[in-house]
């Protein structure tokens, strides 16, 4: 996976800082646009989000955030991280981005503060959480290197 090396470099420092028990896990990273998936992943994104309006008629404002690539073609300091307690990965999104939004909240409140403790150690070290409710769960993040300490 490619991540660049201060946004590595900052993740190892959040996990450093975590209570023992809480992990960091890195899901997504730089995925460069033109690959060999990008015809299949084209579809794909294509497909979701037609079911996603299915779905979730009155969240066509959200369309953009979820089903953009949110820098992730852009480099490594865009990246997505998921949280493991005592070795399990807690799954915040077990539908994905299809996860209905009252499940999410149940998800964060069963996660007995892990959530908003990885999130805070992340703006700490300088990333930004993304700021739509899904992704922020997804956990996707930015590096914004001027924000770093
Ligand atoms: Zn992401």
């Amino acid at each position: 996976m490619l991540i660049d090396a201060l946004a590595l470099e900052k993740l190892r420092a959040v996990q450093s800082k975590l209570p023992a028990g809480l992990g960091l896990i890195l899901t997504r990273g730089y995925e460069a646009k033109s690959s060999n998936l990008g015809l299949a992943r084209r579809q794909l994104r294509a497909a979701g989000i037609m079911l996603f309006k299915l779905f979730y008629p009155q969240r066509r404002n959200e369309l953009l955030e979820i089903f953009g690539s949110n820098g992730h073609d852009v480099d490594g300091n865009h990246v997505d991280v998921s949280i493991s307690l005592n070795g399990r990965r807690v799954e915040l999104l077990p539908l994905s981005v299809f996860t209905p939004e009252a499940w999410q909240q149940r998800r964060v409140r069963k996660s007995a503060g892990a959530v908003e403790l990885v999130q805070a150690a992340l703006k700490d070290a300088g990333f930004r959480i993304h700021r739509n409710p899904t992704e922020s769960l997804q956990i996707h993040c930015d590096l914004i290197p001027s924000e770093t300490k």
